[in-house]
């Protein structure tokens, strides 16, 4: 039987995993650590839900409702209450809601008359056609000004990236946002008349797309697709190198009593760069990964924070807050956890989740919990007039968060197509490749099974790569 290693026990690696062993192909997991789930990790204590990394899961394809149907985790499923639709941003040091209308938009004290003036004025601004790469910061001055860059994109792209506008790449990092403009030569245009193509594809933009967790958080997700996979999954299996031989492939990793190897036809590897820029991979005419190393990580602290609810002054009732830059407060931004999803906090308390660190404040990411939670109350105090100590705390250090996709990482993205392409069953998927987003991840996992499962078995009959829901 065919044999697949999967590196990588993250959300990508497992999904990979789970349709590739639905497509009858032998796979093994190999994790480095002694979890699954990679960057999600949700944890229960004391009657609060702790999420240490992503909080939400966007369903922005079919394929993700798909997953969770063939994986049988559809009832545990969990949306958020609608009553928690909201969105703040912080301007002069206030959350204020984001406009979800025209004329909500054209009253909000969020934004100057003449920064509205400037967002109506963006269908007629000149396309640039001449294909030299920007950073977001730069387009969205060009198309919407800069007052729409520093009170809303900055606090979005913190709250996506923890990344810094001026240097992520608009085609890189926010590619439907440079497509709107090829397409349509204007981002309201194209969202107006985008919808429609968008629809024929299935696709839901991520601004309009329903986000979700399940009742014990995100962790359910790995866990119920590490549960399938049963005995494929070895943890503590930190793969070091990958050698190609006539079979396939020899890959090395650290087994229980030290360096063991395992054979199998192919490789998936769904890990981060900068564990693939470590990999020894001994294959004849293969470029060297180690560039990948170069790509930015910055820290980031998540710090869950639970109050009793008389201590807090905000009724808290919406999605949380972004904090743009120059507001000049230390956290990035706050999910209003128990306000999102029912059975966060205990009764009469609340869950604050808040980010710290990111490009904007690299050396606070690391700071001990203490202190962490001590600038945070601080910041919270302004913002949401949070009073006493919290009765909750959780901190979770993220020494290497999220990959940024910076002006020139088209160079990267090259090296892994090449790296694919110089050799024969070697696949790259998930978060440093095909978009952050846990999303984006699942999708890529979903397609990475198909093409490997489309090499290795391309006459058994094809039977379907996804069941019907
Ligand atoms: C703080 C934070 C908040 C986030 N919030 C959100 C959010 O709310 N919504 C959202 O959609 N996304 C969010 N994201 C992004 C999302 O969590 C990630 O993009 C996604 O989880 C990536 O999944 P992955 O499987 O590709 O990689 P990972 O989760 O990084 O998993 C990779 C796994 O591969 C293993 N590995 C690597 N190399 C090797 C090797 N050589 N041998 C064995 N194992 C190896 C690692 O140990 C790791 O477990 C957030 C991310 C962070 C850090």
């Amino acid at each position: 039987m065919n044999s697949v290693a999967v590196i990588g026990g993250g959300i990508t690696g497992l999904t990979a995993a789970f349709y590739l062993q639905r497509r009858g192909l032998r796979v093994a997991v190999y994790e480095a650590s002694s979890r699954i789930g990679g960057a999600i990790q949700s944890v229960r204590q004391d009657g609060y839900l702790a999420e240490c990394g992503p909080n939400t899961l966007l369903e922005t394809s079919p394929l993700i409702g798909q997953l969770l149907h063939d994986a049988g985790l559809t009832p545990r499923r969990l949306d958020p209450d609608p009553r928690a639709a909201a969105r703040y941003v912080v301007r002069d040091r206030r959350p204020l809601a984001m406009p979800g209308s025209v004329p909500g938009f054209m009253t909000t004290p969020l934004f100057s008359l003449a920064a509205k003036f400037a967002v109506l004025k963006e269908p007629f601004v000149a396309a640039r056609r001449d294909g030299v790469e920007e950073s977001i910061a730069e387009f969205v001055v060009r198309r919407l000004g800069r007052e729409f860059l520093d009170h809303a994109i900055d606090a979005l792209v913190s709250g996506i990236y923890a990344g810094d506008p001026a240097r992520l790449s608009v085609q890189q990092a926010f590619p439907k946002l440079a497509q709107l403009e090829a397409t349509y030569g204007s981002l309201i245009r194209g969202q107006i008349l985008g919808g429609r193509d968008r629809k024929k594809r299935g696709e839901v933009a991520k601004d309009r797309a329903p986000k979700f967790s399940f009742d014990e958080g995100l962790q359910v997700l790995p866990d119920g697709l590490g549960k399938s996979l049963g005995g494929a999954v070895l943890l503590g299996a930190a793969v070091s190198r990958l050698t190609k031989t006539s079979a396939g492939w020899r890959v090395e990793y650290s087994g229980r009593s030290g360096t063991a190897q395992a054979e199998h036809q192919a490789v998936v590897y769904c890990g981060t760069a900068f564990q693939l820029a470590a990999l020894t991979i001994d294959s004849p005419g293969i470029p060297n990964p180690a560039p990948l190393s170069e790509i930015r990580h910055p820290p980031v602290a998540s710090l869950v924070l639970g109050f009793r609810r008389e201590d807090v002054a905000h009724p808290c009732a919406g999605f949380g807050m972004l904090i743009p830059g120059i507001e000049k407060f230390r956290i990035l931004g706050t999910i209003f956890s128990s306000s999102l999803f029912p059975n966060r906090a205990p009764a009469g308390h609340v869950t604050l989740t808040s980010y710290i660190g990111g490009e904007r404040h690299p050396e606070l990411a690391a700071l001990p919990p203490d202190e962490l939670s001590r600038i945070t109350c601080e910041d919270l105090k302004v913002l949401l007039g949070v009073r006493g100590r919290p009765t909750f705390t959780h901190c979770f250090f993220h020494p290497k968060a999220i990959p940024q996709y910076n002006v020139g990482y088209g160079r990267y993205r090259d090296l892994m197509n090449d790296l694919e392409s110089s050799t024969s069953g070697l696949y790259l998927a998930g978060h440093y490749r095909d978009g952050i987003s846990l999303a984006d991840s699942i999708v890529s996992g979903c397609k990475v099974a198909g093409r490997v499962a489309q090499a290795l078995t391309p006459n058994d009959g094809n039977p379907p790569e996804f069941s019907k829901p």
